[in-house]
């Protein structure tokens, strides 16, 4: 067996190991593609204010710029679809019913780089979840985990999109992943009706700064704007609306990571008692949790938008 097979084995074991539910890996190329597209993207000015997304943008579109000598991305995916149901009258976003996806998945990458280190030798290597500066969905799919979908989100065929992905960029040589060569979307378009605030443009597109995750969790301390009164239902952290109309996710089954156990408040605090929560209270309940990204001041300024009285 050559040396790039027996590491390849190593690492697909080393992921099951630590979790994760699917693994992928591609050959580290620029992406120039994905670089015209994500070029467009931000000329239409769809990141809103995350202006992270314009960051580094030749870091991002080049592997091999982020971790000089990198000749592989491999792809990780980690399911956090819950089997528990939310009783509230008002809705979190699943992929924040439990402790934060950043520092869990961070720590199994960062022990999964020890241990090969460990079993392989020196390698070079950079681990990233969620960070700007990696097309991780572009990855996943170059990898042969999926497809991205309309709603923008990559797809697995036997499994769904409550995924979170994660990178690990390494010198290590590796085997090759085909690319996931089909898209599954199809003529369905559920996805483009059912999102609320017409974030889902044709071509793939999403428009960033329509979208309710961006207003309810991005958008800090502004105002939404009122363009947007009444169109998120009940959302009051992030929006599955899209991923739930997919059909595509009638294979979603739920989570083993134990990190990922629901916060039982986030399942049953009404929006009454969401609004008497005291900020010494939240930081307490939910230390840890995505929701404190948003701060009390965050998740109150949403409750009143969603009660329409936001200038009160
Ligand atoms: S998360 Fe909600 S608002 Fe955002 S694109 Fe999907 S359906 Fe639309
Ligand atoms: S809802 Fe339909 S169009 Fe949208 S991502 Fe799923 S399969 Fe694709």
């Amino acid at each position: 067996m050559s040396a790039a097979a027996h590491h390849t084995q190593w690492i697909r074991a080393a992921a099951r190991r630590h979790g994760f539910d699917h693994c992928g890996i591609a050959q580290a190329v620029a992406l120039d593609d994905d670089a015209r597209r994500l070029e467009r993207w931000l000329g239409q000015g769809y990141q809103g204010d995350m202006q992270y997304m314009e960051n580094h943008f030749d870091l991002r579109v080049d592997p091999r710029k982020l971790v000089p000598g990198a000749r592989s991305v491999i792809t990780f995916l980690l399911n956090y679809y819950p089997e528990e149901e939310a009783t509230s009258d008002v809705r979190v976003a699943r992929y924040a019913w439990g402790q934060d996806y950043h520092d869990v998945i961070r720590s199994k990458l960062n022990a999964l780089l020890a241990e090969a280190r460990v079993a392989i030798g020196a390698i070079e290597g950079r681990g990233f979840v969620d960070s700007a500066p990696v097309l991780e969905r572009s990855w996943a799919q170059r990898s042969g985990l999926g497809w991205v979908g309309k709603n923008g989100n990559l797809i697995h065929k036997g499994a769904g999109s409550y995924f979170f992905i994660a990178t690990l960029i390494t010198d290590l040589e590796l085997e090759y992943d085909d690319p996931f060569a089909r898209d599954y979307c199809g003529s369905c378009t559920r996805c483009i009706q059912a999102c609320p605030t017409e974030a889902i443009l044709p071509d793939k597109t999403i428009d960033g700064s329509r979208c309710i995750s961006y207003f309810t969790i991005e958008l800090k301390d502004a105002l939404i704007p009122a363009e947007m009164e009444g169109k998120f239902g009940n959302w009051m952290f992030g929006c599955d609306t899209c991923q739930e109309v997919c059909p595509w996710n009638r294979f979603s089954s739920p989570h083993q990571e134990t990190a990922f156990t629901p916060i039982p408040e986030v399942l049953k605090l009404s929006s009454g008692e969401w609004e008497q929560l005291s900020e010494e209270a939240f930081r307490k309940i939910f230390r840890g949790s995505p929701l404190s990204r948003a701060r009390h001041k965050g998740i109150q300024r949403n409750l009143r938008f969603l009660k329409g009285n936001e200038s009160l």
